[in-house]
């Protein structure tokens, strides 16, 4: 095995789509042809809305598909993926160092107070923000809240002073933010559950992830989550975002929900050859060197690389599909 780790870290709580799967396989592709580990990670920290039935969901097309991962949890003689609601208790240990350095804080703010926060920044024209009301509380001051029967989510605090934080991306090359355009973010909920930005650095960090492929849409999160690791000392792991893929019309295909064919189920359902979509979904976004377009999905393996993934969006065509699924 080479030093080359990934992960795919779906969250089970709607049908997987065309765009979840292209992720999947970019990551496995990088995996198998560096010789690296491919590790499937389910990230149910919101509770409310993943379910069982939509992890199952994610198993039978990974398998259809044959994105089979190298490690997780030992589930009797097979390993089961790794599961974020069971690991609460590691990403605690985390949130308690930040507090303890003065780097994470409790906010105990209500709802009306939050809504006044955004209300204010608007009439000043300003982008909503957390205003950081509750740094810097007394000890006192938080037992009498906690009296009150307020539950305190946890807010990451920003530098004092405005940094740049460069996303280096394999992909985009280097992609600056202010840390001005953010704010104390929440780590925790209030339910004592850990948000997204947060469990997705401490488990990259554990599970030794040396490339963060997925798509787009998470561009906005890699500042958050740069100041994350930078806070607890830990080097980030490389990151790529995919671009987005695009219906015909040139809407994105990710908030086409309810349509049917974005839907990987839907091709199974249909009869579609699994290594045809492989193909298909290799090329959203990827392109070998030469204009050849149908490969075994081997032949892929061995030709795929990061520095053929385009910045450009790739535009999902039905009749594509079906002409590749016909010549297998
Ligand atoms: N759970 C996130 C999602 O499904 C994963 C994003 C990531 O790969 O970091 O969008």
């Amino acid at each position: 095995m080479s030093d080359i780790r990934v992960r795919f870290a779906p969250s089970p709580t709607g049908q997987i789509h065309i765009g979840n799967i292209r992720t999947a396989l970019f990551n496995w592709l990088y995996a198998r042809k560096n010789n690296g580990t491919f590790i499937l990670r389910i990230e149910d920290t919101d509770q409310t809305r993943s379910t069982a039935e939509f992890e199952d969901v994610i198993h039978r097309e990974m398998e259809w598909l044959g994105l089979d991962w190298d490690e997780g949890v030992k589930a009797g003689g097979d390993y089961g993926p790794y599961r974020q609601s069971e690991r609460l208790e590691i990403y605690e240990e985390y949130v308690e160092k930040l507090i303890e350095e003065d780097k994470a804080y409790y906010c105990y703010c209500t709802t009306e107070e939050l809504d006044a926060m955004r209300e204010e920044a608007k009439t000043k024209g300003e982008a909503p923000k957390y205003n950081g009301k509750c740094r810097g509380l007394c000890e006192e001051k938080r037992e009498r809240l906690e009296d009150e029967g307020r539950e305190p989510v946890v807010r990451f605090k920003l530098p004092e002073e405005e940094e740049q934080i460069v996303v280096d991306d394999v992909i985009y090359g280097d992609v600056e933010f202010s840390s001005t355009v953010l704010d104390d973010f929440v780590i925790v909920k209030s339910d004592g559950i850990p948000t997204y930005n947060f469990a997705v650095v401490i488990d990259d960090h554990l599970m030794d992830i040396s490339h963060v492929i997925r798509g787009e849409d998470h561009l906005s999160n890699t500042p958050k989550q740069i100041l994350i690791y930078k806070a607890l000392g830990l080097k980030s792991p490389k990151f790529a975002h995919l671009s987005m893929i695009l219906g015909e019309d040139k809407s994105k295909l990710s908030k086409r929900s309810g349509e049917a064919y974005v839907y990987v189920s839907q091709y199974r359902k249909q009869g579609y050859l699994p290594d045809a979509l492989i193909n298909f979904l290799s090329l959203l976004g990827w392109s070998p060197k030469n204009d050849e377009e149908i490969f075994t999905v081997d032949e892929i393996i061995n030709k795929f690389s990061m520095d053929r993934v385009t910045k450009s969006s790739a535009v999902f065509d039905v009749e594509k599909l079906n002409w590749m699924n016909g010549h297998y």
